[in-house]
């Protein structure tokens, strides 16, 4: 037990102790309790005394506190006139604001008899009923105009007198007091007292109360003056920000507009540098804390092959991907970089902040970045102008949906101190209203894409690809047949008159591989296309309409532009592959029939509406496809066609499909069509092999089988390898096809580049460039050794059935090395020919080196200028003409560079 005693020796020997409790328990509490809301003034101002000096500073201390506690100005003063009203023993006191409307000054009633016991909501006055005073009416008029206080003994006696609001409010004024309210020279306010209670009118040492206590009115006004003024400039900064937004409406692409909105503002922003990184949005939502992901980005995670995703994530869990950084710096030379795919060790990403504001959403403020532990600043100058990162403020920037799309990082305050709240508040409205407006996937974007949607929407009816009455009648001849419409036909009337028409499968030889349209109008291609469905069986099974089935066959051939090479006749040669691959192929045997109708759809509609020019150039020509869609842009467009076709309740051949079965078909297109796309082939690769190295680990087909056809993400990637084997099929055609196909394919390169050259101004790559038109054989070796081959060889390991297409490849390949040799042969000789100075002679000897046995054949197709030549007649170069020239933009991944050149 520590009694008293002990206590205080025990404190006279630890000052230190002593006075730390006593900061920690008392002090604080002393000051908090004067400073405490519910304190009532010790003042009693019921009755009418003469105030004691303690009195006095009491009702200073009110009305400090009152200051301190940033009340409604109305409501300080208020308390002051309550205070000022009993200290001078005034009946009522009136508070007039000054103000100017359409320069015309002006007085009106703010606060209006007040006395010492009245309720604040009595005073107040409400805009709608204030009383308002022209500066040449009334005393309080003359005040506001003369600048000087007035005591008034008698205003019946005063010139300025005005009956007015006496008569108004019945109440017979006296005697008066009133001051002006002023703010360096500029008029406030007017104070008036009215009536003096205990005397005939106001005295001398009413006066000096009244302006001993004016000074904490003034006080008062000017807080609230001041924070009006602010908030005026903050509205005023507001209204520039959301000016800046007008120029949007003259845009539709997103990040155009949003580098609009920063650069228009970076003068108010009052730093050296900002940068905007902005989040890839790309992942829709699909559930509180569940993205979508691109089928060819979730097959590795599903196949095990790649750990599920564990980096930093967003509240709502996305990934943090910065897709792009733009750089702002506005110190030195001006200027404004745009950096896609930026490497984590951007300047601006390295210190780790971005991504801590992307995965926390709160906003960082960091003074002396270079001392910071805990992120990683560069210390030393970014750049030759030397400049260093000191301070920075960074935060996120939310869409309306409280996602947050991005963060912006801004560095460096221009008068060299730190950051503080007003930066905060005003840097965290400009990033509101960046997310809000710009950023919000929502809205935005999605009035964007309506309207890229719409013109692309506009150029497809322009293209009036539905089939007409009279076209379908060149299949389903109702007309002639039966007298009337196909509408009015039942099923057997048009069954049997497909029976009668539609080609005989093998006749056709539309289950071979060797398949060859040459002889083949697109009028039996479109009958073979029908065929297919009836030899998959499932037409009666899926209640087809076969009026349906026709005009949606009918118009995907239309679908189809009349181009050299992406015409329907590929368009069909890739669904017939399909069909081959399954039926041949075998490959059935892993899908249901609805996935096989989804298949061979797909294959049909794989390249409808292809303008002969690859992703490449849609980017590089800044067609609206390529604004559309951020990456595969044809095959997505393809996809959007067929789809588009299929919402058309007259060739919509899903339409008796349940829901179920309605979305699994669509599905399956949406992965076919996109897979079609060789930039993702890389990426599919391993993955195939794979499944088919799992399928020799089984000794019973049967089992494998069962085990294949409930395995979803297997069943998807074989069907995407499935689509890569059918577009490329040609390439496994035998060599009378082959080299026929081949020289369609470079003709539409070489008007490729053609355009590129033309409206791009540009160079176009060797495969694309007619003048080296001679390469075409090492092109194709190339092409078969880098991506074919593969594919092929993969295809007939896992189903033997398949082999006719490697054996085909195989054989191209040595076909085309026999004519790059010949051409080889030919430079070699030209070399050697100058190297000796005997050109002439060794030319000669050059061209009877060409292997003997395939000269004749060679021969022909070897002559590489005259055969293209012959074969840009059929230029689709107008069809393309209409494309304008544009910068190109950055392609970030070689990959990209590599195969999209080769997208067929
Ligand atoms: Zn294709």
């Amino acid at each position: 037990m520590v009694d008293a005693a002990a206590a205080e020796q025990f404190l006279d020997a630890n000052p230190q102790f002593a006075k730390q409790y006593y900061d920690i328990n008392f002090r604080p509490k002393v000051i908090s309790d004067l400073l405490d809301n519910n304190r009532k003034t010790a003042v009693n101002i019921s009755t009418f005394h003469d105030l004691t000096m303690v009195e006095e500073s009491e009702i200073v201390f009110d009305l400090v506190r009152d200051i301190q506690d940033n009340l409604q100005m109305e409501k300080s003063v208020f308390n002051l006139m309550k205070h000022l009203s009993f200290m001078m023993r005034a009946d009522r006191m009136s508070l007039f604001m000054y103000r100017q409307r359409n320069g015309v000054a002006e007085l009106a009633t703010r606060l209006f008899n007040v006395n010492k016991d009245s309720l604040f909501e009595d005073c107040l006055v409400q805009p709608d009923s204030e009383i308002v005073y022209p500066l040449d009416i009334g005393i309080v008029g003359h005040v506001a105009s003369s600048k000087k206080m007035v005591n008034i003994p008698d205003v019946s006696e005063s010139p300025h007198y005005s009956e007015f609001v006496d008569e108004l409010t019945e109440y017979k004024t006296k005697n008066l007091l009133a001051v002006p309210i002023m703010n360096g020279k500029d008029m406030v306010a007017v104070m008036m007292a009215i009536n003096k209670l205990d005397g005939p009118r106001f005295t001398d040492k009413d006066e000096e109360i009244l302006n001993k206590y004016l000074n904490f009115v003034n006080l008062m006004l000017r807080v609230f003056h001041l924070s009006y003024l602010h908030n005026c400039e903050t509205r005023r900064g507001q209204v520039l920000l959301w000016s800046a937004s007008k120029v949007f409406e003259e845009l539709t692409d997103i990040e155009r507009q949003f580098h609009k909105a920063l650069y228009t503002v970076r003068a108010f922003l009052n730093c050296d540098r900002y940068s905007v990184g902005l989040l890839d949005m790309t992942k829709t939502k699909v559930g509180p804390h569940r993205y979508t992901q691109e089928f060819f980005d979730l097959w590795p995670v599903l196949m095990g092959e790649v750990p599920p995703y564990e980096g930093p994530k967003t509240p709502d869990g996305r990934e943090i991907i910065f897709y792009k950084v733009i750089d702002y710096i506005l110190h030195g030379k001006e200027e404004i970089k745009v950096i896609p795919g930026p490497d984590a060790d951007h300047w601006a990403l390295a210190s780790g902040l971005p991504i801590y504001v992307a995965e926390n959403g709160l906003i960082c403020n960091i003074m002396n970045a270079a001392q910071d532990d805990f992120f990683n600043f560069q210390k030393e100058p970014l750049d030759n102008s030397g400049w260093t990162i000191k301070n920075v403020l960074s935060l996120p920037i939310v869409n309306k949906k409280e996602e947050i799309v991005g963060v912006a990082t801004f560095y460096n305050r221009k008068d060299g101190k730190p950051f503080d709240e007003m930066d905060e508040t005003l840097m965290e409205s400009l990033t509101q209203f960046l997310g809000w407006s710009v950023l919000n996937p929502d809205t935005y974007d999605r009035m964007n894409k309506l309207e890229n949607r719409k013109d692309i929407f506009q150029d497809m009816v322009m293209y009036h690809v539905k089939c007409r009455k009279d076209e379908i009648q060149s299949v389903l001849n109702t007309r002639e047949r039966w007298g009337k419409e196909p509408d009015e036909c039942e099923e057997e009337e048009l069954q049997e008159i497909l029976t009668e028409i539609l080609p005989n499968s093998k006749k056709s030889e539309i289950l071979e591989f060797h398949f060859c349209d040459f002889e083949h109008s697109e009028l039996d291609l479109v009958k073979c296309g029908i065929q297919m469905y009836y030899e998959l069986k499932v037409v009666d099974k899926f209640h087809i309409p076969r009026e349906v089935l026709v005009r949606f066959i009918y118009s995907l051939s239309k679908g189809y532009r009349r181009i050299t090479y992406h015409n329907w006749r590929h368009g069909f040669n890739v669904g017939q592959t399909m069909f081959t691959l399954l039926m041949t192929g075998d490959l059935k045997r892993y899908f249901t029939d609805l996935e096989c109708m989804a298949m061979v759809t797909a294959g049909l509609c794989h390249d409808i509406d292809h303008r002969g020019t690859n992703n490449l150039y849609q980017l590089k020509s800044a067609n609206p496809l390529a604004k559309l869609h951020g990456s595969s842009i044809m095959e997505r467009h393809h996809l959007e066609f067929g789809k588009t076709l299929l919402r058309e309740e007259s060739l919509n051949i899903y339409q008796n499909l349940n829901r179920r079965q309605h979305d699994t078909v669509i599905h399956l297109m949406d992965i076919a069509i996109i897979a079609t796309d060789l930039a993702l082939y890389f990426k599919k690769r391993t993955m195939f092999q794979k499944i088919v190295d799992q399928s020799k680990t089984y000794e019973n087909w049967n089992d494998w089988t069962k085990y294949m056809m409930l395995e979803t993400t297997r069943k998807e990637i074989v069907m995407a390898m499935m689509m890569t084997a059918c577009d490329l099929s040609a390439i496994a055609k035998p060599w009378e096809i082959q080299s026929k196909v081949a020289l369609s394919v470079a003709a539409e390169f070489w008007e490729q580049g053609d355009l590129e050259r033309t409206v791009l101004e540009q160079q176009p790559i060797p495969m694309m460039d007619r003048n080296k038109s001679e390469d075409l054989p090492k092109l194709q070796c190339g092409f078969i050794d880098f991506v074919c081959a593969f594919v092929y060889k993969e295809f007939s390991r896992f189903h033997v059935e398949i082999t006719p297409m490697l054996d085909r490849l195989l054989n191209n390949r040595k076909e085309w090395n026999a004519l790059k040799e010949v051409h080889e042969a030919k430079v070699a000789a030209i070399e050697a020919a100058k190297k000796s100075k005997e050109e002439e002679t060794q030319n000669a000897a050059g061209a009877k080196q060409a292997s003997p046995e395939r000269c004749r054949t060679h021969a022909e197709r070897s002559t590489e200028v005259r055969v293209p030549r012959r074969l840009h007649v059929h230029s689709a170069a107008d069809e393309c003409a209409r494309v304008r020239p544009a910068a190109p933009r950055l392609i970030d991944t070689i990959v990209v560079n590599l195969t999209s050149s080769w997208s067929l």
